[in-house]
């Protein structure tokens, strides 16, 4: 069983990516942001905790997205998985190796979309005026680049070192381009 982390600071593309390739490819699918959202939406005890942090711009607690993880993948575990959005520290990135060694699915894969940060904070706030995602706003969308530079920045480091990193440019040409490359690095995975 593939285990596929789409990686890449925010605004990098994960989302719309994960889009296009799950048209081709059947797998179950997990972007941690979107799950906190709709907590958020539902008003659940967990949307309630995340709310706040998630507005700041930091990250939600390592136990509570571990925990929602492990069960995700417990229960999609006779399929290709595509992560979005986590590992986003590397005491995720050293529990997810704990579950795929449990689950005996084999090691992860990490796919990094590169965009340069001028960029990233351009195609956020775009995003802004489109979506309206509270976390799109100047501040909050700063406070995110520094927390991935200062905790999820490492990951990309952890998978360098343990073999399974690649990386695409994820910065020129459409979507639907970058989508043509980051396919053909997923059907030699
Ligand atoms: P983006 O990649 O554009 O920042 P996401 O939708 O992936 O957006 O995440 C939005 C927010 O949800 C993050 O800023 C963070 O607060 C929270 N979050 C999502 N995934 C994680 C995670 N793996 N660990 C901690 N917090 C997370």
């Amino acid at each position: 069983m593939r285990n596929i982390i789409l990686f890449g600071a925010p605004g990098a593309g994960k989302g719309t990516q994960s889009a296009i390739i799950r048209e081709k490819f059947d797998f179950a699918y997990i972007s941690t942001g979107e799950i906190l959202r709709n907590e958020i939406k539902n008003g659940t005890e967990l949307g309630k905790k995340a709310e706040e942090i998630i507005n700041r711009g930091e990250l939600v607690s390592d136990d509570i997205i571990v925990g929602m993880i492990k069960s995700f993948i417990s229960a999609n575990n006779n399929k290709d998985l595509l992560l979005d959005g986590f590992p986003r520290t590397v005491k995720q990135a050293e529990a997810l190796d704990e579950i795929l060694n449990s689950l005996q699915r084999g090691e992860a894969k990490v796919v990094e979309l590169e965009v340069n940060k001028n960029v990233l904070m351009q195609r956020l706030l775009k995003r802004a005026e489109i979506e309206g995602r509270k976390d799109d706003n100047e501040q909050t969308i700063r406070e995110r680049f520094n927390q991935y530079d200062a905790k999820t920045a490492a990951v990309a480091e952890y998978y360098k070192k343990k073999g399974g990193y690649i990386s695409i440019d994820g910065e020129h040409g459409t979507p639907q381009e970058i989508s043509v490359k980051l396919i053909e690095v997923l059907e030699k995975l």
